[in-house]
Formats: C-alpha cells, structure tokens, sequence
C-alpha cells in the first residue's frame, strides 16, 4: 500500500510537516483501493477507532454491571471488535512504523539515500512533501528549527553527500524569488559556484512550482563551467557514453567514444567497426584545415564595396593583410580570402588555421584586426556585423559544402565479400544498388544540401557531445557524400565518405570540461599536441569521418537486408511498459 511504504522511509524527521502539501503531480491518495485524500482516511480512521473504543468500554461496563459474561458478544461488538483492530492496524501501520524508525534510525539530518532504485519518483515525491517546493508550498508547515539545515531534492549518486543548504542559504533564495538578488548574479556574489547552482535551483523550484529531482546537482564542477561553457545552471544533463571500436583507421585502433540516447546507434556503428577492422582498416585523409568567418560591410556605391573585394582578393595584398590578422594569436594563421557581393554589400570570408582549436574565437579576433585595419583605406566602410552568414556557422550552406569549413576530409575502405556477406548480412550488389538509390538519387530528388549519406549526423552527434565540440555544428559538420563500388571484379565493396566541413578542437570549449576530456584522452588526442600544433584536432577529424563511415556501412547494410526495424525493435524499444513510467 502505498501509505504504508510511505510512511516506511523517513530519514528527515526534523522537517516532517504536520499538514500534507498539496503536490501538482501528487494527489496524496490513500492507496489505488481507497482512492481518498489521505486527510480524509486518517480522519476516518481516527474516528471509527475513537468510536469503537468508546462503544467497547460501555459495553464492558454494562456487562460488569449485569453480570454478563464478556465472551458472550452480540453481533454488533463484533463488528466493533474487527473495526477496532481494522484501525488499530492503519493508525499503527500510518504512524507507529514512522515513530519505531525514528528510534531505530538516526539518519544524519543532511544526507538522503535511497535504498531502492523503483523508489526515485515515489521518494522525490516524500521529500518534497517535506521540504517547501514552489507555489504547491504550504505556508502552514511549521517553521525550521534554527539550526536545522535544509535538505535539497536531491537522491545521492555514487553515494556522494547531497549539498546542504544552510539557513543563510535560505535567506538569498528566498530573495532571489522575491527578485531583490538577480539569479545571474550569484556565482560573482558568492564566489562559490556549486553553492550559487543550489540556490538558484531551489530558488526556480519555487518559482515554478517544479520540481527538478530528476536532474542532478551534485558531482559537477560548476567552477570549470564558469565563464565559458555554461550560464546560470541549475544542475546538468546525464546522457550515456557508449563505445564503439576497435576502429582501425589509418593502421591505428581507436576505441570511440558516443553519447546517445538513441539505442541501436553504437550497437551498429560497433558492427561497421568489425566489418572494416576484418578488411584491413580504413584510410582517412585530411584535405584542408581551416574555420572560416565572413563579416558583412556596406558601402555607399557598388562600385566601393566592388573596390575592397579587388583589393582583398589581389595576391599582392595577401602578405600585409595575413600579418595583420595574425596578431590575435600564435596559432591563427590567414590562409585566403574569398568575397561574395550583392549590390553595395560585401561579405568577406576569411579562413584561417586555427592549431588545436575549433577555431570561432580566434577567426573572429583576426577578421576584428583586419576590419580595424581596412578602415583606414576604406573609411567608407560601415561594418554591418562581424558574421554576415557566409561564414557560414551551424546553418545548411553550399559555401561550406563547396568550399569546406573546419576540416576537410574524405575516408575510404575496402570490405571483403566475405565480411558482407557474414558481418553485414548483406551483398555487395545490394549495397552498391541502394547506395545508388538512396544515398544518391533518394537525396537528389529530396533537394539535399550536402545530405548524401544515410546518418552521418547520428555519429557525428554522439562524438560530438561525447568530446566537447559544439554539438550545434553538427549541421555543416554532418555534410558527408557516401560512395559505394563493387570492385576486385564485384567481390568486395569500396566505401568512401567526403565530409567537407568537420568543425572540431581538442583545446577550448566544453573540451576541457572533465567528462569530455577523458573521451579526448581515450582517443589519444587531449588537448594541445605538443609536437605539432593542430595535429590532435586533425586526427579527431579523421576519426570522426571514419566513424561515420563505420554507420554508413552497418546501417546501409541493416536497410538492404531488411533488418532495421527488427534491430530497432530490439535494441531502440525498451520492453518496458512506458505507459507506466512516472
Ligand atoms: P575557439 O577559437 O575554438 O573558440 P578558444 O579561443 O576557446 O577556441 O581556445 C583557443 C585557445 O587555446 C587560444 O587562447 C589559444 O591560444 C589556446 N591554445 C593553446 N594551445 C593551442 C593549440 N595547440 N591550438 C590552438 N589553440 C591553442
């Protein structure tokens, strides 16, 4: 019965409300059998148990008074005796389990454990029962005690100690939600990162009236987010890494880190792993390196901004220009300029090296001297915006698709028949047929923009997240053209991918964050090469195509053989009723 396993797992006594807090998901029924408020059976209990009692005691005394034996009862002390005990248990069973516990058990007033994994929603629900969460708050609940702490929703993770929020604590969240303490300004009022995401946590809990038990505070460090990766947070997202490998790529073995929440995804991209791994391995080339920005400037005539794209595009400025914009950093280095005008607007792309790094940031401070620079010799020039969309960043574009963007990489390898056949479950012919009708004339017909492939973006996703790129560049970054080929007479099959624009660094970013980090480092490609700046980055971009090439392969070969939606309903549909899940 739910009241009973209710009533079994107390370890706050401190905050025990004397009133039920009416819950927005939480109707506080009895059980699923007696679908009454819960006031309402305790009232009824307590009742019916009073009244027995009463009616027993002057029966006993009537019966002493007539002489009556007292195992003669009649048919309505029987009834009494049975409801006497019929709330005796409820009232015990309600009550009395919480009071034993209390004596038995001394939990430490600022940890929370949960002792069953069923039990999250059900225990999320109890403890919010006791601690003041949102609008659903009851003002009725009796006020803290002065030294007592308040315990955040929060179930324990890898059985470290939930944060404790202090009385002082209580004070700042109470005047964030009254709107005196701006929630942004917490982490520079406090100095204590963890500290300010706890307030502001409980504090939008308040607010919204919703609870956030599901989403994790504890075990992050909210110090390394501070200023460059995250504003204002209030907990973080889990999502599974899974690994996919060996992928033998280049004569070496990678084990790939995916984050997914799409089952199948690295179950089959660990099938593609196999099926070149037994063929030797793939090769994957690095064709060009380089993020690319492009400012928009107007001018006052077509002819001036006609101008400045002749100066900027005139081999003979190249130098001075690359000096230039080379002051923002030892590791960006020009490499071209290339100019798109319409009418007196100009849109200048500029592309550059960038070392380890993505590269946005240092793009953008090189593009900044440059303009700074032009305006001398062009005062005319009025700068619209130092990104004008032809750079063009995590948007679908031809310039990126034709020109490339970050790094430029094709990935081939050859499949035995015999691994086709036996890894794949497929023929070559079919490969090669569906590649041809899908890959290229499906997506023809579609109108697609760089979309030649069957699901690059799922793998580029998944690594993307698992390593700390910017997952929103997976839009240009996922452009890949698939390519099948019977060849060795048709016995074996010849697979490439072309992915033009692979936008990825090792050094800056969510890179550096702890979780990411450790999937750079199973790569072999953390951080800043040492040797030779930017060969981390560029060798992440090869893995990542030939991961991608990896998907193509299994997945391609699941659709020939007709086996996607069986793997899916496997491997994707949990068996689970979700209908039932909370
Ligand atoms: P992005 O340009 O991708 O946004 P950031 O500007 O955040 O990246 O990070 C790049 C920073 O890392 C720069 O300050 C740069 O000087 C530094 N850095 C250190 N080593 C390298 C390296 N090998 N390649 C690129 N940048 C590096």
């Amino acid at each position: 019965m739910e009241a009973h396993r209710l009533s079994s797992t107390k370890p706050v006594q401190s905050l025990k409300p004397t009133k039920k807090i009416p819950l927005e998901e939480d109707t506080g029924k009895a059980s699923d059998a007696l679908p009454l408020p819960l006031y309402l059976t305790n009232a009824l209990f307590f009742t019916l148990f009073f009244s027995v009692v009463y009616f027993l005691l002057s029966r006993w005394r009537e019966k002493i008074r007539t002489s009556t034996p007292l195992h003669v009862v009649t048919f309505s002390e029987i009834i009494a005796i049975l409801s006497f005990f019929a709330s005796f248990i409820y009232l015990l069973g309600f009550f009395g389990i919480d009071f034993v516990q209390s004596l038995v058990f001394q939990p430490s007033p600022d940890v929370w454990i949960a002792e069953e994994e069923d039990d999250e929603v059900l225990l999320a629900k109890e403890e919010a029962r006791k601690v003041p969460c949102g609008q659903a708050l009851d003002c009725s609940l009796p006020p803290l005690p002065p030294a007592a702490p308040i315990v955040t929703v929060q179930k324990v993770f890898d059985e470290k100690p939930v944060t404790v929020l202090t009385e002082e604590d209580e004070e700042i969240i109470k005047s964030v939600v009254a709107g005196t303490t701006p929630s942004y300004s917490l982490e520079s009022k406090l100095g204590d990162c963890k500290r300010a995401a706890a307030i502001r946590r409980e504090a939008l809990q308040r607010l919204t009236g919703k609870s956030l038990s599901g989403l994790p505070l504890d075990g992050f460090d909210y110090e390394s987010i501070l200023g460059q990766c995250c504003e204002m947070p209030v907990g973080y997202v889990q999502i599974p890494v899974g690994i996919a490998g060996p992928l033998l790529v280049n004569g070496r073995e990678y084990s790939v880190p995916m984050a997914t929440t799409e089952g199948c995804l690295v179950a089959s991209t660990n099938r593609g792993c196999k099926a070149i791994h037994l063929s030797g391995g793939a090769t994957s080339v690095l064709l060009k390196d380089g993020m690319t920005r492009a400012p928009c400037v107007r001018f006052g005539t077509a002819k001036r901004a006609a101008d400045l794209k002749l100066y900027l595009e005139d081999p003979d400025n190249f130098e001075t220009l690359s000096v230039v914009f080379n002051r923002s950093s030892r590791f960006g280095r020009l490499q071209g300029i290339k100019c798109a005008i319409a009418g007196k607007n100009l849109y200048i792309r500029f592309t550059c090296s960038t070392g380890d790094a993505m590269g946005m940031n240092m793009v953008s401070k090189g593009v900044q001297n440059v303009l700074d620079f032009l305006q001398t010799d062009f005062p005319d020039m009025d700068v619209i915006g130092i990104s004008g969309n032809y750079c063009s960043d995590k948007k679908p574009a031809a310039v990126n698709w034709i020109e490339g963007r970050g790094k430029s990489v094709v990935c081939e390898a050859t499949i035995k028949g015999d691994v086709v056949r036996k890894v794949l479950k497929t023929s070559v012919e079919s490969l090669v047929e569906l590649n041809m009708l899908k890959n290229l004339t499906g997506s023809a017909m579609a109108g697609a923009l760089g979309g030649f492939n069957a699901h690059a973006s799922n793998i580029v996703a998944a690594i993307y997240i698992a390593t700390g790129q910017d997952p929103a560049q997976n839009v240009e970054s996922s452009h890949c053209i698939t390519m099948m080929e019977a060849v060795n007479d048709g016995k074996d099959l010849h697979i490439s991918v072309t992915m033009p624009s692979i936008e990825v660094g090792t050094v800056g970013g969510g890179t550096q964050l702890a979780s990411q980090s450790a999937c750079l480092n199973l790569l072999g490609v953390k951080g800043a090469s040492k040797e030779t700046p930017g060969a981390n980055s560029r060798t992440l971009a090869t893995i990542v195509a030939s991961a991608v090439l990896a998907g193509e392969l299994s997945l391609m070969s699941a659709i020939s053989a007709g086996q996607l939606v069986r793997s899916h309903m496997k491997y994707n549909r949990s068996s689970k009723d979700v209908s039932k899940a909370t």
